[in-house]
């Protein structure tokens, strides 16, 4: 499964599970683009982490969300590197509340980030992946756009919205050997899952049939999967990292 002399970036690579996608790529060979937005000492650590194991990588700035600042930034890493031949989609953001209280800041922050920010990055990689004949553009979604939760309408509709997103790119790019996919995960201990109560967390312990909650490595190694040449003949799909929490079909 070598990556050598592949580009991948990675969105929202800093922390998490995006950091845990940066290191695996780049143990397998890829030159790793770790991509944030507010927390550059976080972004180095990924790097850090990302030398340690014998990797090559740079971090990148910019806002996903903001279309001139993502065309300016994945301009910017294909003069460097000459190519992006993987992208994942995996900087998200939740904004929680009942539908009765959501302010429509609260909807738009969290579909902008964590939908449309897909779709502006996978637009600005689109042409070089084309040229070369070769891509790869997973995006990470999540089991609550498919079994919905309540206190999270915005954040269960972006991401339901990267599967239909993803198929019809998939449908797209097919012609010019560029795979389109999905991860979904279920629920992974970062810092994103860190402010559940023990009691919740026990809760959704007992929903889960293996038992326990996920790892931001779990989630990578699907990606890797899904990025590497194994994963040639997949695409449109969503692979379910849940523990078996939902059988998704
Ligand atoms: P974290 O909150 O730990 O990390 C979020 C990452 O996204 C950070 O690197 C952050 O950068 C980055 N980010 C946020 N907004 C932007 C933006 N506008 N532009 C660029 N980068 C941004 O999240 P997780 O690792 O838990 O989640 C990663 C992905 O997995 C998300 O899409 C999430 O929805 C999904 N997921 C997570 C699950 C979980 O249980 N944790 C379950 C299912 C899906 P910075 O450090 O600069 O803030």
């Amino acid at each position: 499964m070598t990556m050598d002399g592949k580009i991948a970036m990675v969105t929202g690579g800093s922390r998490g599970i995006g950091r845990a996608i940066c290191v695996r790529l780049a143990a397998m060979g890829a030159t790793v683009g770790v991509n944030y937005v507010a927390n550059p000492a976080a972004a180095e650590e990924t790097l850090r982490q990302i030398e340690a194991a014998g990797g090559k990588g740079f971090t990148v700035r910019f806002n996903v969300a903001d279309a001139e600042a993502v065309q300016e930034g994945i301009k910017e890493i294909i003069a460097t590197h000459g190519q992006i031949d993987i992208l994942v989609n995996n900087a998200g953001i939740t904004r929680d509340g009942l539908v009765a209280r959501m302010k429509d800041e609260e909807w738009d922050s969290v579909l902008d980030t964590n939908l449309k920010g897909a779709f502006l990055c996978s637009k600005a990689v689109m042409r070089t992946m084309m040229k070369k004949r070769w891509g790869r553009i997973i995006s990470i979604s999540s089991v609550v756009g498919f079994v919905g939760n309540s206190g999270q309408v915005n954040y269960a509709a972006a991401k339901a919205g990267l599967t239909g997103l993803t198929k019809s790119l998939a449908r797209e790019l097919a012609g010019r050997n560029i795979t389109v996919n999905c991860v979904a995960p279920g629920y992974i201990v970062t810092d994103m899952t860190d402010g559940l109560s023990e009691d919740v967390q026990e809760a959704l312990k007992a929903q889960i049939p293996l038992g326990t909650l996920g790892t931001p490595e779990d989630v990578a190694a699907a990606v890797a999967f899904l990025a590497s040449s194994d994963g040639n003949y997949v695409t449109g799909q969503t692979l379910h990292v849940n523990g078996g929490m939902y059988m998704g079909h």
